[in-house]
């Protein structure tokens, strides 16, 4: 094969096709699809990726691949046709959609060597390249291309016998640890033990160490075993006795953790009937998509989980999806508790280096099971045995960036490639996944009971405005107070929710009514306590606190709404006795420190948890009895027609984090609109009355699942030409559409300027529009030079989540 298709990462549509590349002679037959090449492009050098080779190229003159990234494939196959794919559903550039799918260590700019494997020594490599390895077990990655022997290296490579060692410019991607190991003989170790002198008593407890043990240990343990010094170890490896290697290892974010193992449990009836028909499709490989509706605490972890085992068993492998927000370490335990080291965990708390790790176990089939956030569904797995996305509700499941792709789409693309069942597993499921039930495009696997049949717990509405009346000033009814007092009392734990998206603690005159806004963004300011500052949360512009009203000079200038810094002190006037752990993105934005505050509350060590959205999932601690949520209707008043829908699924989420065990669960919810059907029915956890009715209100408005929506927003910093430019997107998208389609707009957005940029809307309603991509690619098309040279900037977001 003399020539490559190759795409370049080069950010623009003119670039979004493949160009064609000579390969140089020593790369034939070596250049793969899903490779990373160098190539010229231009005056400039790109990298890019290799996605065919072929004899012939229609081009006349091409020029040649300058450099191989890759000995092996980055993306196999099937990644490669995924790709292909994200750019048609989600219109994004190819370079981006091959470049979401790789871990960022890949993305960054490196030098790269070759070394030795490290379970192996250069007697296990071709003879023809044992020299090049002899002395430093590495050889530079350039050198080694331009090498007569370029053929064999990459055997050896193909044998796992070479590895290749991406080196990041700032810090070296592969870890490595000081080992020693002993050089001479049992009987040479001895001989040199009995001749040392008698105060030498250091090198003689190293020796008796060595002479009693076999392996290699890392310099530090031997230090800490033997107790004794670097320089002691170093006069035995300068006689020879001794020495020290450079070994590779994995870091290992859990390496300090140590999971209990645990069995499978004996399945309620429930949890039998559920897993047979995925059993069922496994068996015959089949491709299904389920839908797992059950109740929180249902047992739905356990079934996956044993559905696993029976993948692994057939030596195929399984994915597994959980937001973010819930990956905790209770999580993970479950799942490294069940599989042990078969598993690797990814999530954005890694390193860079981290991520890389634990994507290479996953290349290299160290690990069958990935359990990570979104971006783990490109794990890149050869034998897909099963794909499960736990709350499949979750909107984080949707990259707000390109390519705009849900992990729920790529799961089902990936599903039917690798003949497997996805399971969508929910308590709350979206209206889209439960109405693709119904109509029976997904099978619907219902678990309607807690485990052992525990009772879900008791919700009691509160409703805020009568606590006003009755004189009530804190943000506590009578109710929440005394049930708070009666646990403090038992010894019990209670979890205190501040839903803060929506309502954030903005600055308000109260003399004039003033609001103190970024001057960028038309966006209230965010007070923070901890520095007395105004931020805006949107542009992060920030000023300090002003003693007086801006407009009216009055003094009287104050904070309103809830922070869980005011909570904290609130619950520390009325609850004195009280320990609280706060948890928001203050508390938790240093590394570790999420887990760590999870861990202590664990240990009891505290009796409230008080905290935002991040400790709705998935939290599960045997002695919380109650749970608070302190203002449940905030997110209503947000302009997103899944408001209800929010909310709903947020209250039914946080009650579910009560009397998961064996002492019964209370839910306290303060609202100002106690009559709200979400609020109402999260009450009664009665999720299909919410799915009847909030159905209805859909179809009335033409909202999904009934319509599919596309969201084009328009910004630029002067406000007429983000308006004109919508303007004419609008009158271009009606000619171009069905009559039946609905294009409303433009409308300055819900947040009409965001870091001086003016934002303007159009929104598009449609049911099947054959030429729907077509003109969306073209409107790219049409303005992508002036995006490129100007301000403009045009997204488009198909089926979006985020309406803001
Ligand atoms: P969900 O994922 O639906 O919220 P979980 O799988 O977390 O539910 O189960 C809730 C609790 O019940 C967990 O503590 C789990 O260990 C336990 N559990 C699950 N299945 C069984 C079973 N078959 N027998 C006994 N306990 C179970
Ligand atoms: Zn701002
Ligand atoms: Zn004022």
């Amino acid at each position: 094969m003399r020539y490559a298709s190759v795409i370049v990462d080069l950010k623009v549509s003119q670039t979004d096709r493949s160009f064609d590349y000579e390969i140089p002679h020593e790369w034939r037959g070596i250049i793969k699809p899903g490779m990373r090449v160098v190539v010229p492009f231009g005056s400039r050098k790109l990298q890019g990726f290799v996605v065919e080779v072929k004899d012939e190229s229609a081009v006349k003159k091409v020029k040649a691949i300058d450099e191989l990234l890759d000995p092996t494939p980055v993306l196999n196959e099937e990644l490669l046709k995924l790709g292909e794919w994200l750019t048609e559903s989600t219109l994004c550039f190819k370079i981006t959609a091959f470049q979401a799918m790789l871990p960022s260590a890949l993305k960054a700019n490196y030098q790269k060597e070759l070394l030795i494997h490290k379970d192996r020594s250069y007697e296990h490599l071709h003879p023809d390249i044992q020299t090049l390895f002899q002395k430093n077990k590495k050889l530079d990655w350039n050198k080694a291309c331009k090498s007569p022997y370029f053929h064999v290296i990459q055997k050896e490579i193909e044998a796992g016998n070479l590895e290749v060692q991406y080196v990041v410019k700032q810090k070296t991607n592969k870890r490595t640890i000081k080992q020693i190991k002993a050089i001479a003989s049992k009987k040479e170790l001895q001989a040199f033990l009995s001749k040392l002198p008698k105060q030498a008593n250091k090198q003689k407890r190293i020796l008796q160490f060595f002479i009693e043990n076999d392996d290699p240990i890392p310099l530090k343990k031997l230090l800490e075993e033997v107790q004794c010094t670097v320089s002691s170890v170093k006069t035995l490896i300068d006689k020879k006795m001794l020495l020290e290697e450079e070994v590779e290892v994995y870091r290992d974010p859990y390496e300090k953790e140590h999971f209990e193992k645990t069995n499978p449990l004996p399945l309620t009836n429930e949890q039998t009937k559920a897993i047979q028909p995925i059993l069922a499709s496994l068996e015959k490989e089949q491709h299904d998509v389920f839908l797992m509706y059950g109740v929180t605490g249902s047992g739905k972890t356990e079934i996956y989980l044993q559905a696993i085992e029976e993948v692994l068993k057939k030596g195929k492998e399984a994915i597994v999806l959980v937001p973010e927000i819930s990956l905790t370490p209770q999580m993970v335990q479950r799942f490294k508790g069940r599989f042990g080291s078969k598993v690797a965990v990814l999530h954005s708390g890694l390193s860079t280096g981290e991520k890389y790790d634990e994507w290479r176990k996953i290349d290299r089939g160290e690990v069958k099971l990935v359990v990570g956030a979104r971006s783990a569904i490109f794990a890149p797995f050869q034998n897909i045995g099963i794909i499960i996305i736990d709350e499949e509700h979750e909107t984080s499941y949707k990259q707000e960036e390109n390519p705009r792709y849900h992990a729920r789409e790529v799961a089902i693309y990936r599903g039917k490639y690798h003949s497997c069942p996805v399971v969508l597993g929910s308590a709350t499921p979206t209206l889209e996944s439960y109405a693709r039930a119904q109509k029976g495009v997904y099978n619907l696997l219902t678990l309607t009971e807690r485990v052992n049949k525990r009772p879900l717990p008791t919700v009691e509405i509160v409703d805020m405005r009568e606590e006003l009346r009755k004189g009530n000033r804190t943000m506590f009814s009578e109710s929440l107070y005394t049930k708070l007092k009666n646990r403090l009392e038992n010894g019990e734990q209670a979890v205190l929710f501040l839903n803060k998206r929506g309502y954030s603690s903005f600055v308000m005159c109260r003399d004039c009514g003033f609001v103190i806004s970024c001057p960028h963004c038309d966006i209230s300011l965010t007070y923070h306590r901890f520095d007395e500052k105004l931020k805006c949360h949107y542009c992060g512009y920030e000023e300090m606190m002003p003693p007086h009203c801006p407009d009216c000079k009055s003094k009287y200038i104050r904070f309103f709404g809830t922070g869980t810094q005011r909570v904290e002190e609130e619950i520390a006037k009325v609850l004195p006795e009280a320990r609280v752990i706060r948890m928001d993105n203050d508390t938790t934005s240093r590394k570790g420190a999420h887990e760590k505050l999870l861990k202590s509350f664990g240990r009891k060590e505290a009796d409230i948890l008080l905290g935002t959205q991040m400790i709705a999932k998935g939290l599960d601690f045997q002695d919380v009895t109650l749970v608070g949520v302190l203002t449940a209707d905030t997110m209503l008043h947000l302009p997103d027609f899944r408001a209800s829908e929010k909310t709903f699924q947020l209250l039914t989420q946080v009650s579910g984090r009560a009397g998961r065990h064996t002492l019964p669960g209370e839910v306290v919810i303060q609202t100002y609109v106690p009559e709200h059907y979400s609020i109402q029915l999260a009450q009664r956890h009665d999720y299909a009355l919410f799915f009847q009715k909030e159905m209805y209100i859909r179809k009335l408005h033409h909202y999904p699942p009934y319509y599919y929506l596309v969201l084009i927003t328009v910004s630029h910093q002067e406000v007429t030409k983000a308006l004109s430019t919508a303007e004419h997107i609008s009158l271009f998208m009606k000619k171009r559409l069905s009559d039946k389609a609905q294009i409303l707009g433009p409308v300055s957005s819900p947040i009409p300027r965001i870091n001086d940029r003016y934002r303007y809307q159009c929104m598009i309603k449609y049911k099947r529009e054959s030429s729907l991509y077509e003109s969306l690619k073209a409107i790219l098309k049409h303005y992508q030079q002036e995006m490129n040279q100007t301000d403009l900037t045009i997204s488009i977001d198909l089926n979006p989540l985020m309406l803001m």
